[in-house]
């Protein structure tokens, strides 16, 4: 085999040669195998990182550099055995004889490979950084980024002065030579590696399990390559090996499908969680502009969900139009968009959200052709950790965004900040955690007036919260946030425990109380437990399910109809009645009144704050005698004057809930209330 040593010189000059001889040399393909194999690798990378668009953020940048870095490199070290297999043996043949070896392109070739092969190391050092959001941690001060990049600078600069020194490699018709300072070539490896490997255990707490494994074990691969390629120059299989540890760091590290959003053209929700993870961790300053799609349900209720999400998708495509190099969008939830832009530089990132919501604002149908002219959106930036110390607590301020941030300008969680509610809403989560530990909410019974027979023969059960920090807190406020927490369906639990405890102590008949309204969440009557829960809380208290009517407002979403319905029904077998709530306020409507078995309908409080207006006057009344044409009672909330309620008495409503007649009282008050009528 060794007479055939001309192919054979090593990638790293490793290998002393013996003669040439080209007939021979021709017919050993396997030197090539691996080599190609790479490029072929490489090539799949590349184009794959191409389809998917897989270039934003800091991570994608230097994984896709890495990937062109070695596959030049591997390409270099093909070019070169090409040229001796192939093209030097005709060349000589032709008559320009060995004397003219090496060419000035094999040398070029040559010094393309080792120069290239010198970055290796410290590109890989570079990609585990990014991948880790630690770059900021290795640069941290002028002596650490001298440590760092002056061996790599030396070192290449000395490779690349190999033509005029000779020192790292010679080179001529018999193939590569080691010289005398081949080593430096290594040392550099070595030293980034060792770095690598400690950087690498140092922020194993910011990774995956997975992520640190892979980044780790692309390390003994190439060790393991470099020392089969050392001992077996023919089994050429570093490239190779490099290829495959880039590939497995593409899958299991960068993993496209997990990183991106299936539908929408942006990184993904869970991208966006790994990267605020590891920024606090890792204390990397961030700046992040937050975009929210206005009225998101409205639109979905509107255009469909299909529809929705092409306009979302559009909306996605325009933000991408706002990055630089480096930023990165990412596609949180519902219509909300994140755009991390490649410094933390807060001017910048308000100027990005004063743009976009700019943008957004113009009514103009011709600079926002088609659905996309529906979009507003508002849009507020934030920065960690000077704005929020935790994940935790940027996650809060994200769920109260839409109560949050005005629509009308872009702002900043600093301005936000200093506003008066801005303490409260940031403690909601907490203070609500609290509150049902202790089960401290109370429960409000607001008397409704019951226009036919002149008395209060209803009530609305309403919760009320007071915290000993805030004081009391608006259900407005909390019920909306344990409705995003998921927390709603204990606190309802709470509730209906509290309103079953009181109706089973009292006497209803000698109150001359018919029912309680009792407000429900979508959210407890889509759980299948509801009806079960509920039948066992009214047999415990000793309660007649026909003292309690639920309330329910209407969902945009049609799937969870079906599990409304069911619970419905049980509830309704037992003797339970249903009030549609919130009527006229867009979800609500008549095809969803007639469906489910609605004994009331509560008109919300805008119809009565609208009497004067001539048409929405003969809206209600025309509104009032279609419902009573269907036998549905009908109750307006939200009287507060004489004049309203004299004139929805003459409209003939049945109920009239409001201020004007009671207001919502504990219930020694309610029960006080009540015996003196
Ligand atoms: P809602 O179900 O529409 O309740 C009626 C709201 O109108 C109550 O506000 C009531 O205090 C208020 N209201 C009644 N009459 C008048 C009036 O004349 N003028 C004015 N300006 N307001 C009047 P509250 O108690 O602040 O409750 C707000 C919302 O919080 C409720 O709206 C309901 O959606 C929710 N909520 C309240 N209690 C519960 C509960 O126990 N469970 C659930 N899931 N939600 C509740
Ligand atoms: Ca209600
Ligand atoms: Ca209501």
């Amino acid at each position: 085999m060794n007479e055939k040593v001309f192919i054979l010189y090593d990638n790293h000059g490793n290998m002393d040669t013996v003669s040439l001889n080209e007939g021979e040399a021709m017919a050993e393909p396997d030197i090539y195998f691996y080599d190609i194999s790479a490029v072929v690798v490489f090539v799949f990378l590349l184009l794959s990182i191409l389809i998917r668009r897989q270039m934003h953020g800091p991570a994608n940048r230097v994984f896709l550099s890495a990937v062109i870095l070695a596959a030049l490199t591997a390409a270099a070290g093909l070019g070169g055995d090409l040229y001796d297999a192939l093209l030097s043996p005709l060349l000589s043949h032709l008559g320009a004889g060995t004397q003219s070896y090496p060419t000035l392109l094999r040398s070029s070739v040559q010094l393309l490979y080792f120069t290239l092969h010198t970055l290796t190391a410290p590109a890989y050092l570079v990609l585990i950084s990014a991948i880790s959001d630690t770059s900021h941690r290795l640069n941290n001060s002028n002596l650490a980024r001298a440590l760092l990049w002056a061996p790599m600078i030396v070192a290449t600069v000395f490779v690349m002065l190999n033509p005029v020194h000779h020192l790292v490699y010679t080179y001529d018709a018999t193939g590569t030579h080691r010289g005398p300072l081949i080593g430096v070539i290594y040392a550099s490896a070595i030293y980034y590696s060792l770095i690598g490997i400690w950087w690498l255990l140092r922020w194993r707490h910011v990774m995956s399990e997975d992520e640190f494994s892979t980044l780790m074990l692309l390390y003994p691969l190439i060790f393991m390559a470099v020392y089969i390629q050392f001992h077996f120059p023919h089994l050429r299989v570093e490239m190779f090996f490099t290829a495959i540890g880039l590939l497995m760091v593409s899958t299991f590290v960068l993993r496209p499908e997990y990183q991106l959003d299936s539908l929408v053209a942006a990184a993904s929700l869970n991208a966006y969680h790994d990267l605020c993870h590891r920024c606090f961790a890792t204390g990397k300053p961030l700046c992040l502009v937050y975009l929210e799609i206005l009225d998101i349900d409205k639109l979905r209720e509107l255009l469909g969900a299909d529809e929705l999400h092409s306009l979302v998708a559009g909306v996605s495509s325009r933000l991408s139009e706002q990055l630089s190099r480096g930023d990165v969008l990412y596609y949180l939830r519902n219509g909300l968009f994140c755009i991390v832009p490649n410094n933390p530089d807060a001017d910048r990132a308000l100027g990005i959200a004063q743009r976009t919501h700019d943008q957004h604002k113009a009514r103009d149908a011709k600079s926002h052709p088609g659905r996309l002219s529906l979009v507003r959106i508002r849009s507020c930036v934030v920065r960690a950790p000077e704005d929020v110390s935790s994940p935790e607590e940027l996650a809060i301020f994200v769920r109260r965004l839409s109560h949050l941030v005005p629509d009308s300008r872009a702002t900043t969680y600093e301005a936000l900040s200093r506003q008066p509610d801005f303490a409260l809403n940031m403690a909601l989560p907490s203070l609500l955690e609290r509150a049902i530990r202790e089960r401290s909410f109370q429960i409000y019974y607001q008397p409704i007036y019951c226009v036919t027979t002149g008395r209060f023969a209803t009530a609305e059960a309403l919760v009320r919260l007071q915290d000993p920090d805030f004081g009391w807190v608006p259900p407005s406020l909390f019920i909306p946030e344990a409705e995003q927490s998921g927390a709603i369906v204990q606190v309802g639990s709470i509730l209906l425990d509290k309103i079953c405890a009181f109706l089973g102590e009292s006497d209803l008949d000698a109150l001359g109380l018919d029912y309680v309204e009792v407000n429900l969440s979508v959210d407890q009557c889509i759980r299948p437990q509801l009806a079960g829960e509920l039948l066992d809380l009214v047999e415990r208290h000793n309660v007649n399910p026909a003292r309690i009517n639920l309330e329910i407002t209407e969902t945009s979403s049609a799937f969870s109809q079906e599990a409304i319905e069911a619970n419905v029904r049980t509830l309704a077998d037992a003797g339970m009645t249903f009030s549609l709530d919130d009527y006229g306020t867009g979800y609500s409507n008549v095809t969803r009144a007639l469906r489910l078995p609605f004994s009331l309908v509560k008109f919300d409080k805008s119809f009565a704050d609208a009497l004067d207006d001539p048409s929405a006057h003969e809206v209600l009344e025309r509104s009032i005698r279609m419902m009573a044409s269907i036998g549905k009672h009908v109750l307006i909330e939200g009287v507060e004057t004489a004049e309203q309620a004299a004139e929805l008495t003459s409209m003939g409503v049945d109920y009239i809930q409001g201020y004007y007649y009671a207001r919502p009282m504990p219930e020694e008050d309610f029960v006080k209330f009540l015996r003196a009528q």
